[in-house]
């Protein structure tokens, strides 16, 4: 089907109507047209437009337009839908290549690679209708670049063989070009700061090869972390199971709020709705709970909740549940079921942790408490448990403080499983959270095997800031979500202070745990979705605070890092429920990209699924190396 629609749209050139479109839009004027995917916000490097087209910037990448469709068809064919650029009445027929701008395209990237200095804007092209040619500009001095006409040309051979052959079929293939380009670009990265070296006083004896071979050995490492931290497999029908992520949502149903469990199979694709229910009531979620991803046994997969809010002030839970569902749901329609495991010594909300060897971990957290005067007051935890033969036991550790704290966990072939604990906000004297203040700037790892923290002896460490801006080092608080990436580094998402000034676009940060540097991430220009990095907890008057990730863990498949993320949809002032929008994050590990996948009913989730399933080979996964 897929493969089908593919061949469709190559077939129909959809040049024609854009060109016209564009000899129609200006008199002896300049016309801005963007390279950018309407659907992505990626670049564009095969462009999908429909026919007829009366929006310039109508624009889809082919590689996502596919994904649309593939998500979308059954429901919106034959009678069509509003499309996505420009929200006009369109079907799937009526797309096509642009095989005209796709030659430019192919010309600004030849520009590009053969002149790597100069800095261009890629995103927008010029075009002039006195010469009919495309211009792209320098970012700063917004000098000119001329490129080939419209006519096409010779040179760019490369991409259409991939075009006529089976680009899309080999995600391996795409999965390479990638990591090269990974490559290419940390090189240029590495000889950068070779270059910089060089020029201190104190390495002039040095000369560029002397360094070059210094770091020889690491950047062979450097690729080799590089391949295997992406977990790539050749799948077979055999051993597809496991590797799942999950949230929680909130449904209202004949007026009752309750919340389902969705799961989402990395390997597969597919979405699993599960009704819950505890003692023979529909469960309703707390808010601000931990939720952590248990071993769970040998046919089934464990969730643990943990503590979290209740909605009436001042109030949380010591509640400790377990949701369990059977591994194999592919094959039959299954349910998930909540057991009621011991409560934590202490109620809260807020709390760290993981589990490791079919044991809890449990830090921090903190709690409200309301005042005589119906005033709240916030308590720190900070205390730690560990959950094992059925009971809670107390360690006797000594925590860094922290409020409102941020966690991430590492599976690392020296310590096994290691929970990196950083962040924090600092309190007013009336014990109010101060999110403009100081953060707290200490970080502890945590070593679940030794069941202690690493490193000297205060067990903790200073974070570094790379960059001299103070901004920067009141950015930590509480992350939504961080993905590991290459070896020690993390991408630190959002978070309630990770809003650049408050008020601009957010940002993202790598976190060298492995030595506790901290800085804006310049390696490649990630620009997330805007409405990916909603804040942790809006100003929800009326509403309840709620958390955009639950499944802080995520998953891993494919060169991609999966979660699953809520966010709140702008309300009117007379809308009574909460809009929450459900919603897939992928982000490619080898350049830190994103994509929000859309969620989709849990049965046209399946047939994909199925239909997917048929063709794979009935073998075992196999790694690829
Ligand atoms: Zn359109």
């Amino acid at each position: 089907m897929l493969e089908e629609y593919s061949l469709l749209l190559k077939s129909q050139n959809t040049s024609a109507s854009f060109q016209r479109l564009l000899q129609e839009k200006m008199g002896s004027q300049e016309v801005l047209i963007t390279t950018i995917c309407q659907f992505s916000k990626l670049p564009v490097i095969i462009p999908v437009r429909h026919s007829p087209i009366n929006y310039i910037h109508c624009i889809f990448e082919l590689e996502y337009w596919l994904e649309h469709y593939q998500l979308m068809y059954k429901k919106v064919d034959p009678t069509g839908f509003a499309c996505p650029g420009c929200r006009k009445f369109a079907n799937f027929k009526d797309y096509g290549i642009d095989y005209t701008f796709y030659h430019i395209l192919q010309e600004l990237e030849l520009l590009q690679k053969n002149n790597p200095d100069l800095k261009l804007n890629t995103s927008q092209l010029i075009y002039k209708q006195s010469n009919k040619s495309f211009y792209v500009e320098q970012k700063i001095t917004k000098k000119r670049f001329q490129l080939p006409g419209s006519n096409p040309i010779l040179g760019v051979t490369r991409r259409q063989q991939g075009l006529n052959q089976e680009l899309f079929q080999t995600e391996s293939a795409f999965i390479a070009d990638e990591i090269s380009q990974t490559l290419v670009k940390l090189q240029s990265l590495i000889y950068n700061r070779i270059y910089k070296i060089l020029k201190l006083p104190s390495y002039s004896q040095y000369t560029f090869n002397d360094l070059q071979q210094k770091i020889a050995l690491r950047k062979s490492d450097l690729k080799q972390v590089l391949i295997k931290s992406m977990k790539l497999i050749s799948l077979g029908r055999q051993s597809l199971q496991k590797d799942y992520v999950f949230a929680l949502k909130k449904i209202t149903t004949n007026n009752q709020v309750q919340s389902i469990l969705i799961v989402y199979l990395v390997q597969y694709g597919i979405w699993y709705e599960f009704p819950l229910k505890f003692k023979g009531q529909p469960y309703v979620q707390l808010e601000q709970a931990l939720y952590v991803k248990g071993e769970g046994s040998l046919t089934h997969n464990h969730i643990y909740m943990i503590g979290g809010r209740k909605t009436e002030r001042g109030q949380q839970s010591d509640q400790v549940l377990q949701i369990s569902f059977p591994k194999s749901i592919i094959q039959s329609g299954q349910e998930a079921k909540i057991t009621e495991l011991p409560k934590l010594p202490k109620e809260g909300y807020n709390f760290m942790g993981t589990c490791y060897k079919q044991q809890l971990f449990v830090f921090y957290g903190q709690k409200q408490i309301a005042n005589f005067d119906n005033a709240i007051r916030y308590e720190l935890l900070n205390s730690q448990y560990v959950f094992r033969n059925n009971h809670w036991e107390q360690m006797k550790l000594k925590l860094v403080q922290r409020f409102d704290g941020s966690f991430f966990t590492m599976n690392h072939n020296t310590f096994d499983k290691l929970i990196v604990f950083f962040g924090g906000i600092s309190r007013e004297p009336d014990s109010f959270p101060n999110h403009r203040g100081p953060q707290q700037h200490l970080g502890q790892i945590f070593s679940c095997r030794d069941e202690k923290f690493i490193g000297d002896q205060q067990q903790s460490f200073k974070i570094q800031f790379l960059d001299d801006d103070p901004y920067h080092r009141s950015v930590l608080a509480s992350p939504v979500f961080s993905c590991p990436y290459y070896g020690n580094n993390q991408l630190l998402l959002s978070g309630e202070s990770m809003k650049f000034r408050n008020t601009d676009q957010r940002q993202v940060y790598t976190f060298d745990w492995g030595n506790a540097t901290l800085k804006m991430n310049d390696l490649f220009s990630l620009d997330p979705p805007e409405h990916i990095l909603t804040p942790y907890k809006k100003k929800t008057i009326g509403y309840d605070i709620f958390c955009p990730v639950q499944d802080s863990e995520g998953a891993i498949a494919y060169g991609n890092f999966y979660i699953i993320h809520h966010c709140e949809v702008e309300q009117q002032f007379y809308e009574k429920n909460q809009k929450i929008v459900t919603q897939l994050l992928k982000v490619n590990l080898t350049n830190g990209l994103f994509v929000a996948i859309p969620y989709i009913d849990s049965k046209i989730s399946k047939e994909i699924a199925d239909q997917k399933y048929e063709k794979l080979e009935d073998k075992k996964n196999q790694e690829i190396i």
